[in-house]
């Protein structure tokens, strides 16, 4: 039996994951499951998949979950300690899917059990990756990508050599504001921006899609952890997401990576990695398809491309600067403090405010020094939305 544990498991990657561990339980011995506010779901799932633990990360909400859990046998526990235990307890396959920065600690320790992490919690690359990718080499531990776009990558780079490759193009739906008036955007609402038109997931990365924040972070992500330049990175809008990513290697082949917008592909193929098994998503059907579009990305519509480029180039801790603007920009649009537009603002504001005046960014990256520059830079945004908000 393979003992897997799931950060992030009352989220949408994480009920993807429980979905297809559960339709083959008794191959699974689950450790520990973690979660946040959702607590019914988690105890739930705790004891359907009888595991060992079940942790929130919110300290207050620990008698709620023993209540749940009451008669099941099954360990509970509540905060951030907590959950670093849980990611620390021995399995042998670890899902990293809590949302945001929070999910780099519990990550980190996942990654000291040299066994598999299975990556999606792309925060973590963004604004540490050198840190995680140095703690899995140093405890031989193998992470496989979750994010539909690397997962896409690392096939299409299965027996290819990294030197041979030219140029990677991810590729980007363009949200749910892609045909919208640019001048039109500062009227989006919450709804509309928590809307994706192909894809099914949390609601901060669906509007983190409507703003193209998440393909900004995806092309920070690739470069880390492919470890290619970023001028070697190219987004590509592509309406339909059906094409994932494209590898384009030396001889001017091109080699794409094509399934339909379902994560379980992506998580399947780590939960199963190096074999493939049959999962359950569609077959695609491309002659009913017909055809696929692309398009150049507007930087003017999406400046968060643009700025992603400006923190590579500065590197250092620049990347959890941006990452920490960033989530604090979309909490000030989800409390409807700043419109759609400042979020790129506000991030704008902050790489401005702390790369002119910093001796942080360039700092030894150690989990502390980014948690400190994080919290410098949610600061920063704080007071950038003050401005706007007033
Ligand atoms: P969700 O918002 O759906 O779920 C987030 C999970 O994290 C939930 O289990 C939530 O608990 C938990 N959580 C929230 N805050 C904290 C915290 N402070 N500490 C610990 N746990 C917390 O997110 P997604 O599943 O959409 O995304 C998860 C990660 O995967 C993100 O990094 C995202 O970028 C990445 N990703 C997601 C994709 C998708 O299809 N959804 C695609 C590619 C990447 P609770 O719900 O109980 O409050
Ligand atoms: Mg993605």
């Amino acid at each position: 039996m393979r003992r897997v544990s799931i950060l992030g498991a009352t989220g949408s990657i994480g009920q993807n994951t429980i979905d297809l561990i559960a339709r083959a339980a008794g191959e699974y011995d689950v450790v520990a499951l973690t979660g946040a506010g959702n607590i019914a779901q988690l105890a739930q799932d705790a004891i359907a998949l009888r595991a060992d633990i079940a942790v929130t990360a919110h300290d207050h909400l620990l008698d709620d979950l023993r209540d749940a859990l009451q008669g099941s046998g099954i360990d509970a526990g509540a905060g951030k300690a907590a959950i670093i235990e849980a990611a620390s307890r021995p399995a042998d396959w670890i899902m990293s899917a809590i949302v945001g920065a929070a999910g780099l600690a519990p990550g980190l320790a996942a990654l000291e059990q040299g066994t598999t992490l299975a990556l999606a919690n792309k925060e973590s690359l963004v604004c540490a990756g050198r840190l995680v990718l140095e703690t899995a080499g140093r405890h031989g531990t193998k992470i496989l990508p979750v994010d539909s776009e690397h997962s896409a990558i690392y096939q299409a780079l299965i027996g290819e050599d990294l030197k041979a490759v030219e140029r990677i193009i991810i590729t980007a739906s363009g949200g749910a504001f892609r045909d919208w008036p640019v001048d039109k955007l500062c009227e989006a609402t919450l709804d509309q921006a928590s809307n994706h038109p192909n894809w099914d997931m949390g609601q901060r990365i669906t509007i983190d899609s409507a703003s193209m924040f998440n393909k900004a972070m995806e092309v920070i992500e690739t470069h880390e952890f492919f470890d290619v330049s970023p001028e070697q990175i190219e987004v590509l809008v592509h309406p339909q997401s059906m094409i994932h990513a494209l590898v384009g290697f030396n001889d001017g082949a091109l080699m794409a990576h094509v399934g339909p917008p379902d994560m379980r592909h992506a998580i399947g193929f780590a939960l199963h990695h190096p074999e493939r098994r049959q999962l359950p998503v569609e077959r695609l059907d491309l002659a009913a398809i017909g055809s696929l579009e692309f398009r150049a990305p507007n930087e003017g519509r999406w400046p968060a491309l643009r700025l992603a480029r400006e923190t590579m180039q500065a590197g250092g801790m620049m990347g959890a600067v941006f990452n920490a603007a960033k989530e604090t920009a979309l909490d000030g649009f989800i409390a409807g403090r700043i419109n759609f537009p400042q979020m790129a603002e506000v991030v704008e504001d902050v790489l401005a405010r702390i790369a002119a005046s910093d001796g942080h960014i360039a700092a030894t990256m150690t989990l502390d020094n980014v948690l400190q520059i994080d919290h410098l830079a949610r600061q920063a945004a704080q007071d950038a939305i003050h401005k706007r908000a007033g």
